[in-house]
């Protein structure tokens, strides 16, 4: 059981850790066209990432997930992996990637004990690839998939952010791919970070819409399949694949909460949106190793931990972008 409990006595058992906020691709729903990344300096080391991850699971956590920013463009990722595969207790240790460097990264990180991939792809047309990535090679990151499955992961999962007007026509092919390959797919509606402006707003497309799209073909069963955040989870009557809608908007999950996140600067993130954050990495600089003291810092911090996330009030914006939030 987690010693993590907040003021609203919800367990947290699962970490997001980011480990850069670098990336390859510009996703337009993610980052600007010309993002400032971070100083190195500021950046966590893979010495401090472990030792963060280390105070966590020894306070309970058994699920962590590394993700960025595109965490495999990180050149020292995988060493990560083999560093957090050996931690005691930790039951799950998955990553989000855009799947670009997977062909060549998927084996060794399969092979040094990562256990699950969460892959984003929003569409399966090249130019549009290209555009909503803003640099994406559609190609690689389907070749990035296939080397995934190759190497040996299971329960592979599909992310992709439908937006209207541009990929919305897309939901059944975007189904059928994964049909065809037994991988899982969840789909995210946009989330209000960054500046919030009128074009944001109107290709917002609710969960609900996407949902209706997938049953006027493919009858949707409800799952038991329950994971502490915004997800909701259908099987499928004819095949292995699970659809997922994840709406932070439309569906409140905050009262299920077993999250956290730590951003690549070190800064425990209570709540995705909302600003409340506390700075592992100030105690992590000033007592390097000192597991005790940065589990003391967890617990204060997490008495902070808000009841729920501000996305629907009115003229409230999370000004962190995606990949500096840890996605
Ligand atoms: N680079 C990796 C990737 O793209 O999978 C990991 C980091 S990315 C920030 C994690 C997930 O967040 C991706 O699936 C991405 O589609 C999603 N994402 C990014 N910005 C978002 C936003 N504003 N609203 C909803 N999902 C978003
Ligand atoms: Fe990069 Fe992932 Fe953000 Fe796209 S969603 S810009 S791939 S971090």
């Amino acid at each position: 059981m987690s010693q993590i409990v907040d003021g609203f006595n919800r367990q947290v058992d699962y970490l997001r850790l980011s480990v850069t906020d670098r990336c390859d691709f510009r996703c337009v729903y993610c980052m600007s066209e010309d993002p400032e990344f971070l100083p190195r300096q500021q950046v966590l080391s893979l010495e401090e990432l472990s030792w963060v991850a280390q105070a966590f699971t020894e306070l309970g956590v058994k699920k962590i997930r590394l993700t960025g920013g595109e965490p495999l463009v990180r050149t020292d990722c995988d060493q990560l992996v083999k560093l957090l595969g050996n931690l005691p207790g930790l039951e799950d240790l998955s990553m989000t990637t855009n799947g670009s460097r997977l062909t060549k990264l998927a084996q060794p990180l399969f092979d040094n004990g990562l256990s699950r991939l969460n892959i984003s792809l929003d569409t399966l047309n090249p130019e549009l690839f290209t555009q909503l990535t803003r640099n994406g090679k559609l190609d690689r990151v389907i070749a990035g998939i296939d080397a995934a499955i190759a190497a040996g992961f299971r329960k592979i999962k599909i992310n992709a952010v439908i937006l209207r007007g541009q990929n919305d026509h897309e939901v059944i092919d975007l189904v059928n791919f994964c049909r065809a390959r037994n991988l899982d797919i969840a789909f995210i509606e946009e989330m209000p970070l960054g500046v919030i402006d009128e074009r944001k707003q109107s290709r917002h497309c609710s969960s609900d819409e996407v949902k209706a799209l997938i049953e006027a073909q493919y009858p949707l069963i409800p799952s038991s399949k329950r994971t502490g955040g915004p997800a909701r989870y259908y099987q499928m009557a004819d095949s292995s694949t699970h659809v997922g809608f994840i709406s932070p908007h439309s569906n409140n999950f905050c009262h299920e909460c077993n999250r956290v996140r730590v951003t690549v600067e070190g800064r425990l993130l209570l709540c995705l949106g909302n600003e409340n954050s506390i700075d592992l990495k100030a105690i992590v600089r000033a007592h390097p190793g000192d597991i005790e003291r940065l589990k003391h810092a967890i617990l204060d911090g997490i008495q902070f931990k808000p009841q729920s996330h501000h996305f629907d009030q009115e003229g409230v914006q999370v000004l962190r972008f995606m990949n500096a939030t840890g996605g």
